[in-house]
């Protein structure tokens, strides 16, 4: 590793480079030497070396693992013949044949792809298009979104505005994001597979009813003046691992056909089989009109996102004023993001149904053990998440520590210590992380 000032990386690092959501003299980050199959080599800013399995997958996108041999492979192979063209007048084969696979996989007849290139850009994008379907339309006037309380949309403008209110960072850009509308968050769910395998969904039905009439006065009243109703399927990730009923997506589908709004799915964290579906949306069996898909894409390797759409919503905006979605990214289908996402693409499809419920089975029996810890509030897994909800908020520093010390890397947040692992976990890795959540929690916080 250069090393021009005999510093250790984290303290180069500390007041010269911005972190997620951090502040420049915030805790020094760990420095990746290497990161192999699930796990990472990190060293502490005290010099310490850790081994750890990877618990985030990367903020929930190497599904596949570090240094994956098809991925490897895949964009070796693209390296060779060019990296990046723009997108503009041009094509290549790995944008084509990933649009091929991606409406070919979708829930519903989904017909068109848009690349962008991050998921964030994504929901930017679909927000658009959802303006140009409505004035295509007639409908011009129709410029605002219907979402739910405690979602998670991205950090651009646009998609800042669809999240939640309170959580979503609106307060520090009073007045600049444009004001949506939001319904209550709807009411917890959970998932349970019986001892035959079979798949049942348990809440409090009384609650969901109550949260349905609102949803659909709140539309009824507004109806002139909204666009879409955008939203996280079954589960909510960022906005604080909240798993609801299918019913509900079920709920939103209605009332967008009712009121002649777009359905758009945002798919990024639960897409390609986290939830123990390929998407999340099949769980309710609704099929949207427009999707937004990202994360796991690449399997983690390069920023990429998509958005695909129904032939009807292509169809409005090819017939509106301006004919084309006004987008238009420099990095747009990058070749080599494409590349991957391909092979990624292709092993998660062959992959999931024999990985995804495994690690579900494992983070459920071993995550167990925290329910009786006296600080947490609930446990919780969905496909391959698992979630330990305390009663206050983490402490995020040593709760990471106590879990690196048990060979694991987390990163907590508000009340929630969680873990998206790769789907190439063996039992042994999926024990150990869990283990290390529990641990760690009982030690900081028991
Ligand atoms: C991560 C995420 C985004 C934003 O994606 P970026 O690639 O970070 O811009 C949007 N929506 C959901 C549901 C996400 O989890």
């Amino acid at each position: 590793m250069p090393d021009p000032t005999g510093s250790p990386l984290g303290a180069r690092d500390r007041g010269l480079v911005w972190h997620p959501y951090a502040p420049l003299d915030g805790p020094e980050p760990y420095a990746v030497e290497g990161a192999s199959g699930v796990r990472l080599t990190l060293t502490s800013p005290e010099g310490e070396r850790f081994e750890a399995v990877d618990a985030m997958a990367s903020w929930w996108c190497a599904v596949h693992g570090y240094g994956n041999p098809v991925l490897d492979a895949a964009a070796h192979e693209q390296l060779g013949r060019f990296s990046h063209v723009m997108f503009g007048g041009l094509t290549h084969e790995p944008a084509v044949r990933l649009a091929e696979r991606l409406t070919a996989m979708s829930p519903g007849p989904m017909a068109h792809v848009f690349f962008a290139d991050s998921g964030s850009v994504s929901v930017e994008v679909a927000l658009k298009l959802s303006l140009q379907y409505q004035a295509a339309r007639g409908r011009p006037r129709r410029q605002r979104f219907l979402t739910v309380r405690g979602g998670y949309h991205g950090d651009t403008f646009a998609a800042m505005s669809v999240c939640d209110p309170v959580d979503g960072m609106h307060s520090a850009f009073p007045g600049v994001l444009a004001r949506q509308l939001f319904a209550p968050r709807p009411p917890a769910a959970r998932q349970v597979t019986t001892s035959t395998g079979d798949e049942r969904w348990e809440t409090d039905r009384s609650a969901l009813e109550i949260w349905a009439a609102e949803v659909r006065a709140l539309a009824a009243t507004h109806s002139d003046e909204l666009a879409a109703v955008v939203v996280e399927p079954v589960l909510q990730g960022a906005g604080g691992m909240h798993v609801y009923h299918p019913d509900c997506l079920r709920v939103l589908r209605d009332v967008a056909d009712e009121h002649g709004l777009l359905l758009v799915v945002d798919e990024i964290a639960t897409g390609f089989a986290r939830t123990g579906r390929m998407f999340a949306s099949e769980w309710a069996d609704v099929t949207p009109d427009v999707m937004c898909v990202g994360k796991a894409l690449t399997g983690g390797y390069l920023s990429l996102a998509a958005v695909l759409m129904t032939r009807e919503v292509g169809e409005a905006i090819t017939r509106s004023e301006f004919r084309a979605l006004l987008h238009g990214p420099t990095f747009m289908a990058n070749p080599l993001a494409c590349a991957v996402a391909n092979a990624a693409v292709e092993l998660v499809d062959s992959t999931w149904k024999e990985h995804v419920p495994r690690v579900g089975r494992l983070l459920a029996e071993h995550l167990a053990p925290a329910a009786d810890l006296p600080q947490v509030l609930e446990v919780r897994t969905l496909g391959a998440v698992g979630v330990v909800q305390l009663t206050s908020p983490v402490d995020v520093v040593p709760v990471t520590r106590a879990a690196l010390r048990r060979g694991v890397w987390l990163r907590p947040f508000r009340n929630l210590v969680y873990t998206m692992p790769p789907y190439v976990c063996t039992a042994e890795d999926v024990r150990l992380v869990a283990e290390a959540i529990v641990g760690a929690v009982a030690e900081v916080h028991g």
